[in-house]
């Protein structure tokens, strides 16, 4: 299955990709099928069973409120963060849905959204079912869904994913695997950017795909400067404080006397802790690969930006061309989903993509960017997942300032090397694979092992 970069940056909701976007696009799909495959005004309510992570963390995701949404007919990327409440509230208070809509139904909040804490479904962990009903309750249809990671879901069959192209067309450079990718760049004469910008003119022209990730830079700063702008409890009951307001503050209070030659440290930290405070808060937000990873990126190309007086937006858009190339190879041959791999997948994938995009603008050979990528995951390997509460909070928020400092340090270093290595990309992918699968399922966004148990709850 083809991936373009527009699938692997995408706008959307806090808190969780898997969790809160995944669903939404599930709740689409479904309307969807209703639509063109069944008669929808026959359908009286609707029944939402979600299973394994989702049954386990999705209250504290909100993913029952992300299900609502997408049976309303709103999309991730135009739904307005601050009207989810009150739509919420206006179904609770009625128990009438509008689908699609367009179709008034019944639907009682509690009772039509069922979580599944002991139930799987076969395929993921992050498995949904919708069921349509008729006036008496009777299941009219159903059909499952997969939430498998970064927003993408696919159906039964593990296919047909809204916002991936199913028909593959003929890339230029076709890689699936960084062998592939460095060869092909190497043999073209082509920086990995080149190369997955010539990759992407199957789908549209060079200036729109262009247009498009200038956009998602555009709104990863958006989301820094609200971050840092808003001060509050973050939503939840864990009652934790948000800090990048405050912090950013004190920073700029002392920006000219600060002698400090890591405060480019604190600000790294800070971009990090704004962009996550915020997807926590379920606002607007980048999928970078996923929500809970929301951070690293933009955190990384922030630093880029403050460190080099000649940066431009072209560089911009070759530091995401370069990191959704190590997305997809994730992506391709592991996993991006913390329920099916753990935090390696998330925070992990998020910060070897950081690496290898900062090599690039930074001036870094192809193989440079292949070692920064590598070193960015290898010290990740088995960090599991295990936010405090089922919230994309504990450890989530700092363990992405955590990461994007490791993502400019693994560049880094990558970049005193020749390029050379004894661990190649697709290894570390390979071990991060095998890693996650040996790993207990209480580790894996389950919230029933790790900080999450240790931690009080107040
Ligand atoms: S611990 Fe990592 S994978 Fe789990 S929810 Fe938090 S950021 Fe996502």
């Amino acid at each position: 299955m083809a991936i373009s970069i527009i699938d692997m940056f995408t706008i959307g909701i806090g808190p969780s990709s898997s969790h809160t976007v995944g669903p939404m696009r599930a709740g689409l799909k479904f309307i969807k099928f209703l639509e063109q495959d069944f008669e929808i005004s026959t359908v009286k309510s609707v029944k939402v069973e979600l299973f394994g992570s989702l049954g386990h963390t999705g209250i504290g995701h909100g993913s029952d409120k992300a299900v609502i949404l997408g049976l309303l007919g709103e999309t991730p990327e135009d739904v307005d963060p601050d009207t989810v409440a009150g739509k919420v509230k206006q179904i609770q208070n009625t128990r009438t849905l509008l689908l699609a809509g367009k179709y008034l139904i019944k639907f009682d909040f509690s009772n039509n959204i069922i979580f599944h804490r002991r139930k799987s479904l076969p395929k993921h962990p992050n498995g949904m079912r919708f069921s349509a009903l008729d006036a008496e309750d009777n299941i009219l249809v159903s059909k499952e869904y997969y939430s498998v990671g970064g927003g993408f879901v696919v159906n039964d069959n593990m296919g047909d994913d809204q916002g991936v192209n199913s028909v593959e067309p003929a890339l230029p450079y076709p890689f699936k695997t960084c062998d592939e990718l460095v060869q092909q760049c190497k043999e073209h004469g082509l920086s990995i950017s080149a190369l997955m910008l010539a990759n992407e003119s199957v789908w549209r022209s060079e200036k729109e795909t262009i247009n498009y990730l200038l956009n998602i830079w555009h709104t990863m700063q958006y989301c820094i400067d609200k971050g840092c702008k808003t001060e509050g409890i973050l939503p939840g009951g864990l009652k934790v404080k948000r800090r990048a307001a405050p912090m950013h503050r004190r920073l700029k209070a002392t920006e000219q006397s600060n002698q400090d030659p890591l405060k480019i440290m604190d600000w790294v930290n800070l971009y990090a802790l704004a962009v996550n405070e915020e997807n926590a808060a379920g606002g607007r937000i980048v999928t970078a690969p996923t929500n809970g990873a929301a951070g690293i990126i933009p955190a990384v190309m922030k630093y880029y930006q403050n460190t080099k007086a000649q940066c431009d937006d072209n560089d911009m858009v070759k530091f995401l061309l370069t990191a959704g190339a190590i997305g997809f190879l994730y992506k391709e041959n592991a996993s991006i989903s913390g329920a099916e791999v753990g935090c390696q997948g998330e925070v992990g994938v998020a910060c070897s993509m950081a690496a290898a995009g900062l090599a690039e603008v930074t001036g870094g050979t192809v193989s440079q960017c292949e070692n920064a990528a590598e070193i960015g995951m290898e010290h990740h390997l088995g960090l599991t997942c295990d936010p405090v509460g089922g919230l994309v909070q504990i450890p989530c928020i700092e363990r992405n300032a955590i990461a994007s400092v490791t993502a400019i340090n693994s560049s880094r270093l990558a970049l005193h090397g020749d390029g050379s290595n004894k661990v190649s990309l697709d290894k570390v992918i390979k071990t991060m694979v095998e890693t996650g699968a040996d790993m207990k399922t209480k580790y894996k966004e389950t919230s029933r092992g790790g900080l999450a148990v240790n931690i009080i709850e107040c």
